[in-house]
Parts: structure tokens; sequence; C-alpha cells
């Protein structure tokens, strides 16, 4: 039997997502050109593959959702449709030459750090296995779909169907269908089955702030401009980033006033948008406005004005073969399930196994909940970082990627450059800066507005490990070079 070969090079990026292309750009843009993108997947993309959910659009506007090296040239709206960002993102890795390292069909099962090799030994679960320097994880917050425990789901005659794993074959009309969830998957996907079921009954447990959504289409003569200019979107992007600054200045800390400006302008938006009052007040927030994430939607509340939709405020706890049953006991028959119940963001690893220095196991260490520092790096991880790790939630991640995939590369230049044979982080640097966000979280919104959410562990109601909790302002700053007095060096032992 012929034993499969280890291929060696400098940096395996994991993930050919948003963020692992990104590191890809980044890498390429300082001259590190020894390196490759491992993904599961049959194509880049990351979420914008596996959600194919009808009405999948970003929720943050494209200029901004794009990367400022490259706008996108194609799109028909602002808020581009999930297909739009999809191809975009596949022209990124033909433009920015990433196609030829990329190795699709690959899940990586496990990285383990030789620290005589002072290397990473990267496998995947078909055997196949790469030894590089630098592993730089991007497999992404939003990856593993969280299915709720439903008691009697087997027993249940029709599909049940998680968005995040849409069959495109499933056919609503004529059809009773429950959907799922108060959050952003849900307001895209419940306009669609009102238009096309017979009846929707929505299960509520914790509504969202929905907002109009500020659309803007773009025609021929606007492609045509975004191939020779960019100038205008980037001013967009200037302009939206300092207004999501102002919204995180808000909510770190917690600014009453601002926050309940805002609620009044929603307020008066459900108002106008939903006739019936005992609909408006199931579908009102029994917190303050950005505790969890605020949506943005023209079609989600006018939904409920339709006779063939139902708002249930209540969780659904169970199936029969023919119903679906609430939480607080009501039964709704129904031939459909659509999940719209989000991501399990704490488990974002999924079965990948990470083995750092003395045997350090990255899944025990975030065992309560991930912590990095930065979001970036782990303590007892040499040579190991991540994009879009712990902490690094906002209302638009591309500006946080751009500048995070910075700071990688500079820490692999300064390790390349050097004859050091691994960085990590210190302990101390670690943790002071973990206990440091928490304390920034005790002031903030997300604690004191009155919410569960993913963005926190044990069931929505402890740490917070999936959210950046300043303005991006700061995160730039944070990483705008690498500090290396935060750093274990350790000399290079090994030839590389
Ligand atoms: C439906 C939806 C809409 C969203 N809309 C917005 C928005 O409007 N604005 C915003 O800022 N954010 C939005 N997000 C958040 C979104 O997750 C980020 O914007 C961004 O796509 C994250 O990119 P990523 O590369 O970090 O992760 P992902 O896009 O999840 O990509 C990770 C990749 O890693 C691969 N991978 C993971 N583990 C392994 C493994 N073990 N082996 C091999 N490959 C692996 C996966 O297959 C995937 O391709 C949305 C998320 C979802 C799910």
């Amino acid at each position: 039997m012929q034993l499969p070969t280890t291929q060696r090079t400098e940096v395996v990026i994991i993930g050919a997502g948003l963020g692992g292309l990104a590191a890809g750009h980044e890498l390429r843009e300082r001259g590190i050109d020894d390196f490759v993108i491992l993904d599961r997947g049959n194509r880049v993309g990351g979420v914008w593959r596996e959600n194919h959910y009808p009405n999948l659009a970003c929720d943050t506007p494209i200029e901004l959702y794009a990367f400022s090296f490259f706008q996108g040239t194609n799109w028909s709206q602002n808020f581009a449709a999930g297909g739009e960002i999809l191809a975009y993102l596949e022209e990124i890795a033909q433009r920015y030459d990433l196609e030829r390292r990329i190795v699709l069909e690959t899940d990586v099962a496990s990285a383990q750090w030789d620290e005589d090799e002072q290397r990473w030994t990267v496998r995947s679960a078909d055997g196949r296995a790469w030894t590089s320097r630098f592993v730089i994880w991007a497999g992404g917050l939003l990856s593993q779909p969280r299915f709720p425990v439903l008691p009697g789901a087997d027993a249940f005659a029709g599909p049940v169907v998680h968005t995040a794993r849409w069959r495109d074959d499933l056919d609503l009309r004529g059809k009773n269908v429950a959907v799922v969830g108060g959050g952003a998957s849900s307001i895209q996907v419940l306009p669609y089955a009102a238009e096309h079921a017979k009846h929707v009954y929505a299960f509520i447990r914790t509504p969202s702030h929905v907002f109009p959504r500020p659309e803007r289409t773009f025609g021929e003569e606007d492609r045509r401009r975004f191939v020779s200019d960019s100038s205008a979107q980037l001013a967009i992007r200037a302009k939206l980033s300092d207004e999501m600054e102002d919204i995180a200045r808000a909510r770190f800390p917690m600014n009453e006033s601002f926050i309940e400006s805002i609620e009044t302008k929603w307020r008066a938006f459900i108002e106008s948008a939903v006739t019936d009052p005992q609909v408006r007040q199931i579908l009102t927030p029994q917190y303050r406005f950005s505790c969890r994430r605020p949506l943005v939607s023209n079609a989600y509340y006018p939904a409920f004005n339709q006779s063939n939709v139902t708002a249930i405020g209540s969780g659904l706890a169970a199936l029969t073969r023919d119903a679906a049953v609430a939480e607080d006991g009501r039964t709704f028959e129904v031939d459909v399930v659509i999940l719209a119940t989000g991501y399990d963001a704490a488990g974002m690893l999924g079965r990948f196994h990470v083995s750092g220095r003395d045997g350090h196991d990255l899944a025990q260490a975030w065992k309560a909940y991930p912590e990095a520092y930065l979001g970036t790096l782990v303590k007892g991880f040499p040579n190991l970082f991540l994009v879009n790790g712990p902490n690094l939630g906002a209302p638009a991640v591309t500006e946080i990627v751009e500048a995070q995939t910075k700071y990688i590369a500079a820490c692999i230049e300064y390790v390349d450059a050097h004859d050091v044979g691994s960085i990590e982080v210190k302990p101390h640097v670690h943790d002071d800066f973990n206990r440091d966000l928490q304390a920034r979280f005790a002031e903030s919104v997300l604690l004191r507005g009155g919410c569960t959410s993913w963005y926190r562990a044990d069931g929505g109601t402890g740490a917070v490990f999936s959210h950046w909790p300043a303005t991006i302002g700061l995160f730039k700053d944070s990483v705008a070079s690498p500090d290396i007095e935060e750093f274990v060096i350790t000399p290079r032992t090994v030839a590389t």
C-alpha cells in the first residue's frame, strides 16, 4: 500500500470563505507565495456557498461588506443577493491568483504542532497531510448550523429544513409551513414562505429590532462605472463605516439616550408597518436596541399583515406526525418546518482537532467558551493564527478581517525576517486582554440590554465570546503592527 505523501508548504490556510481568501490575498500582497488554502466545500465562498435559501442577501450594504481592495463590479443592488456575493468571492479567488492554491473537498480533521520540527502537520479526514510553519484557521464562526432538539422530529411526516441546508426542490405551494426563529435568516426567508405557502406559522421566541432597508438598485451604467472607478463605492464605504462607529460608541459602553432615540425610530417603523397591535406586541423585543443584532427588511413586517401568516410568540418545542407544538402548548398542523435557528458559534471548530505546544488541546482550552488574543492568537498555540476568531463579531466583518489579515501577515513576516522558530502570545497578555474584554462587556448593551444572545456562552447568558467590545477603529489600532513584547519568541532550531 502506498502511504499518502505529506506536502511541505510555508502556510496552510483552513477555509476558503471571505476570511481565508482575505488571508491568501494579504500573503500574496507581501510576496509570501508558498501557501495552500484547504476547504471541505466544492467551491469557495464559505457561508455564501453553504446558504442558498430564498431571499438570502447581506444585511450590511455591499460597499461595506465587499473588500476595500476590490469592491466588485457586478452588483444589482446594495443589499446584494447571496448568489452575487458567492460570484464575487469566486472572482476574488481568480483575480488574485488564489485559485491554483485552493484545495477543495478537503475536510481538515487535525493540526498538530511539532516542537522539534517547529512545524504544524495538518491532516485531512481522508488521510492527506500538509506540513507548514504556520497555520491560519479561517473556518468561520457560523459554519456549524444549530439544530434545536425537537422531540417527535423523527415521526414528523414532512421535511424539516435548516436555512443553511436549504433544499432547492422544497415546494411550499399549498403547504402549511412553520418558520422557526426571529433572527437574521428568518426575516429573509419568512416573506418568501408568506408569498408561496398556504399558511405560515412564525414561531418567534425572541424577535429582533427590524428597520427599513435602504435599498439602492444598480443598472448597467452603474456597473460600467464600478469597473472603471470605485471611488464612489469607497466613499459610501467610508460613510457607512463612520455610521457603524457611532453605533459602536453607543453600545460600548451603553449610551441610554442614543439607544432610546433609535428605539423611538424603530417603534414608529413597526407601528407604520404592522397593522394588528397584538402581532406588533409579539414582534416587539423585550430587550434594548442592539443587545442582539439589529436587522433590516422592507418585507418582513408587512408579511404579518397577510391573512396567511400567523405570528406565534413562542418557540417550537416539539413535532408530532403532522403538527408543530409551541413551547406554550399550542399545536399547529404543518406540512413543512423551516429552521431559521442560526449557528453553533461556540462550536465553531466542529470536528477539527488542534493540538498545540505540549499537547495543548484547543477544544479543551475553549471548553467554557472560545477565547483568543485580538481574536487571532491563542496561548499555547505557536504560529497559529485565527481569522474571524473569538470576539471579532461586528456589524460588518470585512473591515475587521482586512485589518486582522494584515496583522497576521506582519507576524509571519517578522518570523521569516528574524532567526525565529515560532511566536505565540504570552499567557498573561492573553489573559489580561480577555479580562479587559469582559470588563468592557459588563458596561455594554450586550450585558445591560436585557437579552440573551448567541454572542454569549452558557445558552446566551454567560461571557460574550463572539463580539468585539468597541469601535472597529480601536481594533484597527490594536492590530496596526505586531508588538513583539507581547510574544513568546522561540529561536529557530531547525532549518526550514
Ligand atoms: C446567512 C448569513 C448571512 C450573513 N450576512 C452577513 C452580513 O450581511 N454582514 C456581515 O458582516 N456578516 C454576515 N454574515 C457573517 C459571515 O459569517 C461573515 O460575513 C463571513 O462570511 C465569514 O467568513 P469566514 O471566512 O470567516 O467564514 P465562512 O464564510 O464560514 O467560511 C469558512 C470556510 O471554512 C471551511 N471550513 C470550516 N471548517 C473546515 C474544516 N475543518 N476543513 C475544511 N474546511 C473548513 C468552510 O467550508 C467554509 O468554506 C452572514 C452569515 C450568514 C451565515
